[in-house]
């Protein structure tokens, strides 16, 4: 029997099927949408419901073809429905799409990421970003026997209580600093410093060292926009970290296997005690993974004395879709291909911005970029609100209206992947030059 919704209040009436859908949405599900980064609260106008896709380009409910930068936040670092990713979805659901037991995929998928991330002695499948993140610090804390963490101004960790503190992304988005029902007692727990700023975890460290069980960090800093770490500050969390005793976390779940078949600790030479991994290593299905020394993870039961489990952890097709993406970007090494895409575009955006005396500027590293409207470089949290968000929303309605798809929010990183080409780029910057004209 189906339900009959009633039409949500202010829905646009007699919208396509994008608003037709969104109606139904809002009547049942809350604001319409299952993660509220989709929401376009920020940006306005209807969120794009998306019928299917392919390499870099989306088909929205209405039929329209969407050039995409957004990349389902990340995941789809070789693009949309790329073939050897399908096969072996479709191979492993015909084989049983779920066990609750052991299978020869799930160690291979482990053997690889402890292969390309050498800090990585043991790792665990978990579901999710949020709990890769929120077993490291439970991890942690056992291993220090400590409560505090430490975190940073804009950081996002997903959504478990103690990182919702001070976060990033969707938070951002909504103007919430924080979320309610987080009890005071969890916030209490956690320090918070701004992005880049080597002294103030210094100060920190002095007045709470002997309590603080870990440092997690973002290492190129993706959900207050892309902010890459300043010279000297990922070493400075090292050294921090080990004077402390704290366990330092790098939360890897964008950058693991984007800017490299590896990490970011990796390609700079920084080892963290835990990593947390998600997005790319699920291939667009659902994973996380947390990992690094053999004497935290094998705190993990059933060897030790820290509970964590999940009845589809390591889940036969995520776990095929992620090897699938793996193996590709191994054997086909996209990395520079995509850097000098970014490359290309952030200059482009940079030179379009400056001819039309528009304050804007792009960061970029990699096939990561993040179009700022306000004078650059942005370093840290405070940074990146300084930007006009309002100029950032005119943009991206300017920018849709072009067929091109950004993520709705001006925190946020867009993503290139391996199936974006130059003609694509050439794209976007031919609608970016237009959108800036006409917003002087
Ligand atoms: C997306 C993200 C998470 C959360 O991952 P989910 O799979 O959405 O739970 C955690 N940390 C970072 C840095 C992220 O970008």
């Amino acid at each position: 029997m189906t339900r009959r919704p009633k039409r949500a209040k202010g829905a646009t009436p007699g919208g396509g099927p994008s608003a037709r859908l969104f109606a139904r949405a809002r009547a049942v599900i809350p604001g319409g949408v299952n993660s509220p980064v989709r929401a376009f609260r920020a940006v306005g106008g209807t969120p794009v419901f998306v019928r299917r896709a392919r390499g870099a380009r989306l088909v929205s409910a209405d039929g329209r073809a969407l050039l995409d930068f957004c990349g389902s936040w990340g995941p789809l670092v070789l693009g949309h429905a790329h073939p050897a990713v399908v096969e072996a979805v479709q191979r492993a659901a015909a084989d049983g799409t779920s066990f609750g037991a052991c299978t020869k995929r799930e160690v291979e998928l482990a053997e690889l990421l402890c292969a390309q991330v050498p800090s990585m002695k043991r790792v665990r499948l978990v579901n999710s970003g949020t709990e890769a993140c929120m077993t490291a610090i439970r991890l942690a804390r056992a291993h220090t026997g400590r409560a505090k963490i430490l975190k940073f101004d804009g950081g996002y960790h997903g959504h478990a209580d103690p990182f919702l503190v001070a976060a990033g992304s969707g938070l951002l988005t909504a103007g919430v600093a924080s979320s309610a029902g987080v009890p005071g007692a969890v916030a209490a727990d956690v320090l918070v410093a701004p992005y880049n700023d080597i002294a103030a975890v210094e100060r920190l460290a002095v007045r709470h060292g002997r309590d603080l069980a870990a440092i997690v960090v973002e290492p190129v800093a993706g959900n207050m926009g892309l902010v890459p770490p300043a010279p000297g500050f990922l070493e400075g969390l090292r050294k921090i970290a080990r004077a402390t005793g704290a366990v330092l976390i790098f939360d890897e779940v964008i950058t693991g296997f984007r800017l490299g078949p590896t990490t970011v600790g990796v390609l700079r030479g920084i080892a963290p005690d835990l990593t947390c991994l998600g997005k790319i290593v699920g291939g667009g299905l659902p994973i996380g993974a947390v990992g690094g020394r053999a004497g935290i993870m094998d705190r993990l039961a059933p060897l030790g004395d820290v509970y964590q489990a999940g009845t589809l952890s390591g889940n036969p097709v995520a776990v095929a879709a992620g090897l699938a993406t793996l193996r590709t970007l191994l054997a086909e090494d996209p990395y520079a291909r995509m850097a000098a895409l970014g490359e290309t575009l952030a200059r482009g955006f940079d030179e379009a911005a400056r001819r039309r005396g528009v304050a804007a500027h792009c960061a970029q590293l990699g096939g990561l970029f993040t179009v700022f409207f306000g004078e650059g470089p942005v370093r840290n949290l405070a940074d990146a609100r300084r930007c006009d968000a309002a100029a950032y929303a005119r943009f991206f309605r300017r920018m849709l209206d072009a067929g091109i798809y950004l993520p709705p929010s001006a925190f946020e990183t867009c993503f290139l992947s391996a199936a974006h080409t130059p003609a694509d780029i050439a794209r976007f910057l031919a609608a970016a030059a237009r959108a800036l004209a006409s917003s002087s």
